[in-house]
């Protein structure tokens, strides 16, 4: 009889319009790297087809998938399942399937923090955290369960920052408010750590988020959600300026990581990822 095993575990994302998305660039290469004989495979899914997606998963025997755009909070009717994080933010982008039960989690808050904890700890940090998205929400959320002191939500949109701050609120021990943003925004003194969650220099690498920059100083962490290019305008102000710098490239490596040790209960190698995504963009 062949030991030989011609069958690779399967994972992948269900989002569209997908064909840009670098994730099964990264998480393909780490698994080659690994010798881990699996599969990332980036589908294009219609709202219309997400629930026979899930079901054709769940089928083959799918080990997990991410889910982005448009379907991380349509996906939860489809679960069994949902972590705290990802109940509480509304949204899912991860869903590991075990015993043909589908878990679902969300990986992008996730991965900002395991990228914010290589320079600091957020507990009983103040926090100013610019944009009301997505992203920002599941940023907020994970900063109030890993204890952060504050978190000011700043959106040109207050109706949407003040849906954040109530969800940090009540359902973590931080502290949250809102805060309108008009013109240049000014960095309080007491802040310890400033994040760009808007879309504000995705794909340009000329334009930041409108604000002081005369109000970002040595010592403040500035985090940039925007994986590309990674060096955005507002990294390399804050840089000149002495502040540490995290860019957008560690919170989607670090979400591909976790979301594979949920699946294969491996560790990735983040460096290989990192690398690749720099190669993709063009910033190695
Ligand atoms: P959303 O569309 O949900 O939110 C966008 C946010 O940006 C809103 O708060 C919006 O404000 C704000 N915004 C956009 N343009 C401006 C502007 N000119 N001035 C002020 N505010 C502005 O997007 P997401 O939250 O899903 O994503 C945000 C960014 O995060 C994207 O660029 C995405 O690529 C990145 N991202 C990165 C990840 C990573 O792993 N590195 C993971 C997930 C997202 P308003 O409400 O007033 O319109």
């Amino acid at each position: 009889m062949s030991q030989q095993n011609f069958r690779s575990i399967l994972t992948g994302s269900f989002s569209t319009p997908c064909d840009d998305n670098p994730t099964v660039a990264m998480i393909e290469a780490a698994y080659q790297h690994h010798d881990i004989d699996a599969r990332y495979i980036n589908c294009d899914v219609k709202a219309e087809g997400l629930k026979d997606a899930v079901a054709g998963a769940r089928a083959m025997e799918w080990v997990g998938f991410n889910c982005s755009l448009p379907h991380k909070v349509k996906v939860i009717e489809y679960l069994d399942e949902v972590a705290e994080s990802a109940r509480i933010i509304g949204a899912v982008n991860c869903v590991s399937i075990r015993d043909g039960r589908l878990i679902g989690d969300n990986t992008d808050g996730k991965g900002f923090l395991a990228s914010l904890k290589k320079v600091t700890d957020p507990s009983g940090k103040k926090v100013l955290l610019l944009g009301a998205g997505g992203a920002a929400r599941a940023i907020a959320v994970e900063l109030g369960l890993a204890s952060a002191a504050h978190i000011t939500v700043m959106n040109r949109d207050p109706k949407k920052a003040e849906t954040i701050a109530a969800l940090v609120r009540d359902n973590t021990s931080a502290k949250a408010d809102v805060q309108a943003w008009d013109g240049d925004a000014s960095v309080p003194e007491d802040v310890d750590i400033l994040i760009n969650a808007t879309s504000i220099g995705l794909g340009d690498s000329e334009t930041m988020p409108p604000l002081k920059v005369e109000t970002l100083r040595k010592g403040l962490i500035v985090a940039d959600v925007i994986p590309n290019p990674p060096r955005t305008r507002l990294l390399r102000e804050a840089e000149s300026k002495g502040c540490t710098v995290l860019d957008g490239l560690g919170m989607l490596v670090n979400q591909g990581v976790i979301g594979v040790e949920h699946w294969l209960g491996k560790t990735l190698d983040a460096g290989v990822m990192e690398k690749t995504l720099k190669d993709i963009f063009g910033a190695a």
